[in-house]
């Protein structure tokens, strides 16, 4: 069976972790841990970074910071995984739902600005298989209304919007180093925070509420507990696993953007005769081959699909169920305007494996697979 995912591992990992073990500090903020957050900053061209224990952490620290207040509300794509939404919950917020554009399964820009309120405090977007959501027409209806920008940008490490890293634009950018992640550290994340202003009450936020990061750069003589917090910080352990993989960011990006071109040059033909939708890049976008994915004419033909490539030794996914139409969904927001897009979407697309170093050869079984889905159609 050609697995789905297979995380990544490029052979320094176990070097590093037996160093941090070496260093005599597996707690948070060691040496790998910095090593990590000075890589992200210098990837993003600035902000802060913050290494957190995953990619919903991240999400949650930037809920927290952005001060919402019961009854707030927050718009997101209902086409997202649901720590998209529970941070906001967590936050004391209500969701708004807005539909996403059929191209990228980004959130449409067109329809944000009928779905705010004069309680609408925060626009979280989500860009889909690191692909960038519109952020021009994002920034600007964000700016006009003086509401903040979060960017779930788990998907999106190494890729960019107008030549600009995905994740710098809002106020507070997320991303994931879970095990399914182009990067990985098993579970993890992290917060960049692009406004300086946040920096010291995400330190507090992220260390059990107190000023324990000010201390350790000798700010302060002693640590208090100043505010409410948590515990966000991973093990650096976990950091120094994901560093081998940072070192190398580049090699594992251009491994992976080669998979996605031998799929899509192979999928052309199909496309053309009709039988199915390859992904579409926007022109300003540049990706980082987070996914590969397929769309077939409806639902009733995916689930055939998937049980072909199946017995074709291939393991092929779908997702995402509409957040909007989850019990936790109704419970907790609403869909601004028709759907449009988002269930019909939803319901017609397939992933393929993709992952760092998946072998041509079994590529090549995925692509048959596929292919042999289609003859005589
Ligand atoms: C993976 C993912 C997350 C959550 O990241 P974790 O590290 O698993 O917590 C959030 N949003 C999106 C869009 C994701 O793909």
């Amino acid at each position: 069976m050609i697995n789905f995912n297979e995380p990544p591992f490029v052979g320094k990992e176990l070097e590093y972790v037996k160093q941090a073990i070496e260093n005599k500090k597996i707690c948070g903020d060691g040496a790998f841990t910095q090593r990590c957050n000075e890589w992200i900053e210098q990837a993003m061209g600035g902000g802060k970074a913050l290494l957190t224990t995953s990619g919903t952490a991240a999400l949650e620290m930037a809920a927290l910071l952005s001060g919402l207040q019961p009854g707030d509300e927050v718009i997101l794509p209902s086409y997202t995984f649901s720590s998209t939404a529970t941070a906001f919950v967590l936050a004391g917020a209500r969701l708004v739902f807005v539909d996403i554009r059929p191209d990228t399964m980004n959130i449409d820009e067109s329809k944000i600005e009928l779905a705010i309120t004069d309680r609408t405090r925060v626009i979280a977007v989500v860009h889909y298989a690191g692909v960038g959501c519109d952020m021009d027409a994002i920034m600007g209806i964000a700016d006009r209304y003086g509401i903040k920008v979060i960017e779930d940008a788990a998907q999106a490490v190494m890729s960019t919007y107008k030549g600009k890293p995905l994740g710098t634009f809002g106020d507070f950018g997320c991303f994931s180093f879970h095990e399914t992640k182009n990067y990985s550290m098993g579970e993890g994340g992290a917060l960049l925070i692009n406004d300086s202003s946040y920096i010291e009450s995400a330190e507090i936020l992220r260390e059990k509420g107190t000023n324990r990061s000010k201390y350790f750069r000798g700010q302060v003589d002693k640590y208090t507990w100043v505010d409410y917090g948590s515990s966000y910080l991973p093990s650096d352990m976990n950091a120094a696993y994901l560093w081998a993989q940072l070192e190398i960011a580049e090699q594992i990006n251009n491994n992976r953007l080669d998979c996605w071109a031998r799929y899509h040059e192979a999928f052309a033909p199909l496309e053309e005769a009709g039988m199915l939708q390859r992904p579409v890049i926007p022109q300003e976008c540049s990706h980082n081959a987070h996914m590969y994915y397929l769309k077939l004419a409806t639902l009733a033909s995916r689930t055939e699909f998937i049980s072909h490539l199946k017995e074709n030794g291939v393991q092929a996914t779908f997702h995402y169920v509409p957040l909007h139409s989850a019990p936790a969904g109704r419970k907790f927001g609403y869909f601004a305007g028709a759907d449009e897009f988002t269930t019909l979407e939803s319901e017609r697309l397939v992933r393929l494996p993709l992952y760092y170093n998946l072998k041509k050869d079994d590529q090549e079984t995925v692509i048959n697979a596929v292919a042999s889905f289609f003859k005589g159609k």
